[in-house]
């Protein structure tokens, strides 16, 4: 039995005063069958892992380094991020991807990065509208799932979880309907058993574009979606709680 996930990204939104505002309604959160974790941009996280040290709520880092350490100036290594206290990280969010030329070689390496210093990586696919306008996207997310699938070792899946973000439904209001959704983390499974069985059925995949607590319940109920990825309603405690209680 898979458990329930909700992720929060948030972004390059914060302040030191949103970030107390929003962990301290947060940290309200109670319910063991779920895990809630949220993205705070990498100056607050060490805030952040402070504010929840007494709760449920996990925190992590919106990306890492695809280097260990060393001489890149601005890069933030997945070792300080588990340093400081933080145990989870985004790597190949579709704003990354577009806006920061990040290809399948550097989410590979940013995720063995990450796993080699004990975090667990959120390794975010999907497709453009484009894309999916010609009838691509499994071809695409197949393409962004296979460095990954074939060169990681079973093992490595315990801290593998896939957010499923189609690019048209990011920020845009637009959804993928509970069967689009349900129909590509099916898909989505079905080449994680390449690598196992095992690994296809214990993998959370979480979906993620334009999640409210409106749509929530919906998309959560399929049987192959095991949480969300929020952006923009993570950043409004009661609308983030709301859907996570979803
Ligand atoms: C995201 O940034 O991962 C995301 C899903 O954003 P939104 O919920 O705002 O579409």
């Amino acid at each position: 039995m898979r458990r329930r996930l909700i992720a929060g990204n948030w972004k390059m939104n914060a302040s030191v005063d949103s970030v107390r505002t929003l962990l301290r309604a947060l940290s309200e959160f109670q319910d063991d069958s779920k895990d809630v974790v949220v993205f705070p941009p990498a100056p607050y996280l060490a805030l952040a892992v402070e504010l929840t040290k007494q709760s449920q709520i996990g925190v992590g880092a919106q990306t890492c380094a695809a280097y260990e350490s060393g001489a890149y100036t601005g890069e933030v290594a997945a070792s300080m991020v588990h340093d400081i206290g933080a145990r989870h990280v985004l790597v190949g969010h579709s704003e990354r991807r577009s806006l920061f030329a990040e290809n399948d070689d550097a989410v590979l390496a940013k995720t063995q990065q990450a796993l080699a210093v004990g975090l667990t990586a959120y390794v975010c696919v999907g497709e453009t509208l484009a894309q999916r306008q010609v009838g691509d996207e499994q071809a695409v997310v197949a393409q962004q799932l296979r460095r990954l699938v074939t060169e990681l070792a079973p093992a490595d899946w315990q801290h593998i979880v896939i957010a499923y973000e189609p690019v048209w439904a990011i920020g845009t209001g637009e959804t993928a309907t509970p069967a689009q959704a349900q129909a590509m983390h099916a898909f989505i499974r079905s080449q994680l058993q390449q690598v196992s069985a095992e690994v296809a059925e214990r993998t959370p995949i979480l979906y993620g574009g334009s999640v409210k607590a409106a749509n929530a319940e919906e998309l959560f109920s399929q049987p192959d979606i095991d949480g969300g990825l929020v952006g923009g309603a993570s950043l409004d405690a009661q609308e983030f709680l709301a859907i996570c209680r979803s």
